[in-house]
């Protein structure tokens, strides 16, 4: 069984310009794409889960949003990293679908799909129902990302980087 790191996309990998749709408009956020070297040579998957609900709401279809994947994996191929999966929540809230975070159904979908070991995994996004969503499915280590530097209320530990999140996780498991 593999361990993992489960991130978000919007917020966390790629600056959030809300609902982002334009493959144009994709910018990875400055030191992700180190941070994301380091875990996965220390042999953490590496598997995106995304909540889409702006396909479910009617604002871009299925292949927009894939476009929007294709073009941060391109960008993250250039600075060699790949990543192992992407899981995509296409549902509106309304739906109340088992995928949406911070339902853990992404993630159980992964650890199925890929042989993951959720409780030696991490889970890493910008808001409360990310990590809440790794709880949730199992991952021992939930951490929320505020990279604005202000102080945020989270039940989790607080990480201000991508980089440091990376530190943080292979501290947890050392
Ligand atoms: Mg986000
Ligand atoms: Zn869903």
């Amino acid at each position: 069984m593999k361990k993992a790191v489960f991130l978000d996309r919007d917020g966390t990998l790629i600056f959030d310009e809300g609902y982002i749709s334009d493959p144009g408009k994709v910018v990875l956020i400055p030191g992700v794409a180190d941070a994301l070297k380091r875990l996965s040579g220390a042999g953490f998957l590496l598997v995106v889960v995304s909540n889409q609900s702006g396909i479910g709401r009617g604002y871009f279809s299925e292949e927009s949003s894939r476009a929007v994947n294709s073009r941060m994996e391109r960008l993250l191929a250039e600075k060699s990293v790949r990543l192992d999966g992407i899981y995509c929540c296409p549902h509106s809230p309304e739906e109340k679908c088992r995928c949406r975070k911070p339902g853990p159904g992404l993630l159980l979908k992964a650890a199925a799909e890929l042989g993951i070991d959720l409780s030696r995994s991490a889970m890493l996004g910008d808001k409360e129902s990310d990590a809440e969503a790794g709880l949730s499915a199992g991952c021992r280590c939930n951490l929320r990302l505020s990279l604005q530097g202000q102080a945020v209320r989270s039940a989790f530990p607080v990480v201000r980087s991508l980089p440091e999140a990376a530190e943080s996780i292979l501290d947890f498991f050392s």
